[in-house]
């Protein structure tokens, strides 16, 4: 039996979470060998270029990070509501409800509401978002 795995889609993708992890590791890295170099006055390392390759990774995998867990928040306050729009062929009567599994576009679902006619379904959209 197949398990409903809508809530998987909410969860951190495991991959990506080392990826952030390795870039963030080695973020530090880059910055410990640049302090280090900076403290040492060895000179034989681009210190200034390891503090880049530091800041820089460090910025990445933060921004990553913070990207990954905002989606989900994110994608359900957007959702957008689908609505189907059903005309009558016979008096132009148009009727705008939600959007079902089962519709689509010509369609013919239950009777006007004026004439009696067979309705059919002639769009299916989402609704433009309202502004609060
Ligand atoms: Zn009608």
């Amino acid at each position: 039996m197949m398990t409903d795995n809508v809530n998987s889609v909410r969860k951190l993708s495991p991959f990506l979470l080392l990826i952030i992890l390795i870039a963030f590791i080695l973020s530090l890295s880059a910055l410990y060998i640049a302090v280090d170099s900076f403290i040492n006055q060895s000179g034989a390392l681009d210190a200034y270029s390891f503090l880049a390759i530091g800041f820089g990774g460090l910025a990445f995998s933060t921004y990553m990070l913070l990207q990954t867990r905002g989606k989900p928040m994110h994608a359900v306050l957007v959702l957008p509501k689908v609505v189907t729009t059903l005309e009558c062929p016979k008096c132009d009567f148009k009727n705008i409800r939600d959007f079902k599994r089962e519709d689509y576009i010509f369609k013919e679902t239950g009777p006007c509401q004026k004439c009696n006619e067979t309705m059919t379904i002639t769009a299916i959209y989402r609704e433009a978002k309202k502004k609060k």
